[in-house]
């Protein structure tokens, strides 16, 4: 059995990390999209789709997990043809978790079998709220696992968002 999950990672955090191990420890594999992947350097979408991808395969690794494989999908813009456009980059896959309105309404016109996860500590683990904090100086390393925290260290994360947030006035 393989399914499917698919976020923006922006960042990769706890709520996701508890998710998809407990989907890893269900079926034999999980295929991981990273959506938005051409988006980056944005206050909404800060990081690059290979920072998102070390994100998350550092924070698995890391706890074990090895049963994944991670594809970074672009948008098309075109919601109607946007299942086959990630059925032409994934491996066929018996199950789709998502807790996304459109994205489960997608796939299932498609006549996929779709789950939604238990959500996780929704306030705090959260990509918007993490973002919040990391422009308002404020503590964000507690809701995303340690490899996470190490790869925005790396790639100078928090100067980035700074530096977006700045205007030429
Ligand atoms: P943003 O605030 O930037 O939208 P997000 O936290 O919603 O970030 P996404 O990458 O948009 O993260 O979400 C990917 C998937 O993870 C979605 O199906 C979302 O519902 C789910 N998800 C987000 N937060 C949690 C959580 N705390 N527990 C479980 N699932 C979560
Ligand atoms: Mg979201």
């Amino acid at each position: 059995m393989r399914a499917l999950y698919i976020g923006r990672f922006q960042p990769y955090h706890l709520g996701h990390h508890a998710v998809i191990k407990q989907i890893a420890y269900e079926v034999d594999e999980v295929i991981i999209c990273i959506g938005s992947a051409q988006r980056s350097h944005e206050l909404e979408n800060p990081f690059t789709a290979g920072e998102r991808y070390l994100m998350i395969s550092k924070s698995l690794r890391e706890d074990n997990v090895l049963n994944f494989y991670i594809v970074p999908i672009l948008d098309v813009n075109r919601n109607a043809i946007w299942v086959s456009h990630v059925e032409s980059l994934i491996p066929p896959v018996d199950v789709v978790y998502t807790n996304n309105p459109l994205i489960e309404r997608l796939f299932k016109e498609r006549s996929y079998k779709v789950h939604a996860p238990l959500l996780f500590n929704r306030k705090e683990y959260s990509g918007s709220e993490i973002r919040r904090r990391m422009l308002n100086k404020e503590s964000w390393t507690g809701l995303v696992p340690k490899a996470v925290v190490e790869v925005i260290k790396e790639i100078n994360g928090l100067s980035r968002m700074d530096d977006l947030r700045r205007s030429d006035t």
